[in-house]
């Protein structure tokens, strides 16, 4: 890949950003198709973010992913936004038009694409979703997409669960959702299909931990799937009891993929070498 003077520009905006791989798996994709592009990261801090967008729009960058903490910023500079990122109130995927920037989220594209791979029918399905944060939103907005019949989400915060359900009143989107506290795991979790885990319990450095006791894991169904968000350590603590249980797992890392795969073929207008993006971070 030769850098030259008619190199377009793509890269992600975060703070911090360092620890992105987001670099290593669209530059693999953009040596492996040949095109003009190189994918760099942007450390840009929330005070200076409208600055940085406006900086990015004058000197012809591309297209942009956008990581903690700037999904919900970019919103009110946005010309147009997707439906999807309406219904999840959160960007990650920005590219440039002649009217301004248009925004959509690929994290619901990203997280139901290993599911889809499965070639299952979801209509009788319950997702148990273990977290209410951004991350979550994406997950219902992925298992309603996916004709889920229930979508439970547990929270430890109240209040912020019952935001939580009172933010789809307006969306786009009517998810088949009922929030519990984190005390009704034990009611929830016998009729669970897929148990997503969006919270950052077991994340590194913290590895060896698990939003679920050992205990309360053999309450799922044999048939049941647990996916883990996470994507360092591989496998996590919770997947890791899953598997010892015999359920499928599935991690984060194919969901980074995806939604970085998904984010690129918008940007290049053309399909991506999503098997060169899974090598480059070692699936
Ligand atoms: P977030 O908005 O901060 O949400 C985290 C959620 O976890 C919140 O609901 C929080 O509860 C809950 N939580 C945190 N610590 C907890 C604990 N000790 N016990 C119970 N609940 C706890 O973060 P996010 O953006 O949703 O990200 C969540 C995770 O998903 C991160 O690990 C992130 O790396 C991962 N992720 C992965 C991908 C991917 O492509 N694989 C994409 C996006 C995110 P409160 O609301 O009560 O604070």
């Amino acid at each position: 890949m030769t850098i030259t003077g008619t190199t377009k520009l793509l890269g992600v905006i975060g703070y911090p950003i360092e620890h992105s791989l987001s670099p290593v798996m669209h530059n693999a994709a953009i040596a492996a198709l040949g095109v003009d592009y190189v994918y760099l990261a942007f450390p840009v801090k929330p005070a200076e973010f409208e600055t940085a967008i406006a900086g990015l729009g004058a000197s012809g960058v591309q297209g942009f992913n956008l990581t903690i903490p700037h999904k919900q910023l970019i919103l009110p500079l946005l010309h147009e936004t997707s439906e999807i990122a309406q219904a999840v109130g959160a960007v990650n995927t920005v590219w440039r038009t002649e009217s301004g920037w248009h925004g959509t989220n690929t994290d619901v594209e990203g997280f139901l694409a290993p599911l889809q791979h499965l070639k299952r029918n979801w209509s009788q399905a319950t997702a148990t979703v273990l977290g209410n944060g951004g991350a979550a939103r994406a997950v219902v907005a992925a298992c309603t997409q996916l004709g889920f019949k229930a979508i439970h989400v547990v929270g430890r915060n109240p209040e912020k669960l019952q935001q939580f359900q009172l933010s789809w009143v307006r969306s786009p989107l009517t998810p088949p959702l009922s929030v519990y506290p984190w005390e009704s795991l034990s009611i929830v979790l016998p009729q669970t299909t897929v148990l997503v885990n969006t919270t950052p319990i077991g994340m590194h450095p913290h590895v060896d931990q698990s939003p679920i006791r050992e205990a309360d894991m053999a309450l799922l169904p044999p048939e049941a799937i647990a996916y883990d968000l996470i994507y360092t350590p591989r496998p996590t603590k919770f997947l890791e009891q899953s598997a010892k249980q015999g359920l499928k797992t599935l991690d984060g890392l194919a969901m980074l993929v995806q939604q970085g795969a998904a984010a690129l073929r918008i940007w290049l207008q053309q399909d991506v070498p999503v098997d060169v993006m899974e090598r480059s971070l070692g699936l």
